[in-house]
């Protein structure tokens, strides 16, 4: 019998509990220290424990995946914790297109699938000379925000640089990719693509709350002033929002042109759940300055559905649930291959 497996952090709840609806055994590959927290949800048939989820690499880890028979579902956990080689490496089937997940944490290659998917995007900066404007410095890889900062020229950016060196989150420029900062309402849409039915599925939208950033809008700007903080943006939780009906037509479009340009770039293409993340502006207009090609956290919101998911199943469908469902009519169908890499 099929299982399905994930790394206990980000999204392993919504992932397992999903997988239980459906009617799958559920593995959790649980590192020791979280064990207690996991051991309180049923819906976990059982729990592999581990030292670091970088033994999901290794020989023992593996077989007792393969003896389950299991596919792995991917979130976040494995961008930051795992470099592409080591994702890339794993013997167990990995639900969607493991060769996305490299696209996903290098930033030129990022970049290129978001340019050729005609995103808006904005600007890279090539070099801390050339600040004249706005600009976010980012971490790579699904640093969730860690570390990263705002400058306005050199100057505030070698002074914001050094900070972080002496605490030791970053070692130095090559950490750092600066890209030029859009202003709007953040959104982070949230889709599922199913090679089985080739149809994309807008599934929620959703707000994050980092911190510091998010916090220090709660102060009033001279107090601001006086505080010698780099505020971070640091992703502590989400929340809800719908869009105007107004702007679905494009949210669509945007998915669909990702899905054709992915299948192009990087064979078998954007398969399963994935995620674009940018600012509405004043017009409307979407800016793409970031995109996940796994499930988002962003999805635990709606363990019952979503405003979204409520259009499309007559059931309530989380996007861990919806995983497991295409896990499930693949393997009806014997078509785990064209799911899994
Ligand atoms: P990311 O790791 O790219 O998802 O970024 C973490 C957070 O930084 C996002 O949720 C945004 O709040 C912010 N951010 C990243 N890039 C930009 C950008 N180009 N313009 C404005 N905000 C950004």
């Amino acid at each position: 019998m099929t299982s399905i497996a994930t790394l206990g952090s980000h999204c392993a709840l919504q992932v397992l509990k999903g997988a239980k609806d459906e009617g799958f055994k559920t593995i959790l590959v649980c590192e020791k220290k979280r064990e207690k927290l996991y051991r309180r949800f049923k819906f976990i048939d059982k729990l592999i424990l581990v030292d670091s989820f970088l033994e999901l690499s290794e020989q023992k880890c593996s077989s007792e995946l393969k003896d389950e028979d299991a596919v792995i579902i991917p979130h976040g956990t494995f961008i930051s914790q795992m470099d592409s080689l080591q994702i890339e490496s794993i013997k167990i089937p990995i639900f969607g297109n493991k060769w996305i997940l490299r696209w996903e944490s290098d930033r030129k290659m990022k970049e290129k699938l978001m340019i050729e998917s005609k995103l808006n995007v904005p600007k890279t900066i090539p070099s801390p000379k050339e600040i004249n404007t706005l600009v976010i410095a980012k971490r790579h890889g699904a640093a969730g925000g860690k570390g990263y900062f705002l400058a306005t020229s050199e100057k505030d950016y070698n002074k914001k640089r050094d900070k972080l060196i002496v605490q030791g989150i970053i070692k130095g420029d090559n950490d750092l990719y600066l890209q030029e900062y859009a202003f709007g309402v953040s959104a982070y849409l949230q889709y599922f693509y199913s090679p089985l039915t080739s149809e994309l599925e807008f599934f929620g939208v959703d707000r994050r709350y980092e911190s510091d950033i998010d916090g220090l809008g709660r102060i009033p700007a001279p107090q601001q002033m006086d505080i010698d903080l780099i505020p971070s943006f640091n992703v502590i939780g989400n929340s809800p929002i719908v869009l105007r009906e107004s702007l679905l037509d494009e949210v669509y479009s945007m998915g669909e042109r990702f899905v054709d340009t992915a299948k192009n770039l990087v064979a078998p293409g954007m398969n399963g759940p994935f995620c674009l993340e940018g600012v509405y502006d004043d017009n409307g207009k979407f800016t793409t300055f970031e995109f996940s090609a796994r499930i988002v956290a962003g999805t635990n919101l709606y363990v019952d559905g979503s405003p979204y998911s409520a259009f499309l199943y007559n059931e309530p469908m989380s996007m861990g649930r919806r995983i497991a469902r295409e896990i499930k009519i693949a393997k009806k169908e014997n078509h785990l291959t064209k799911i899994t890499t």
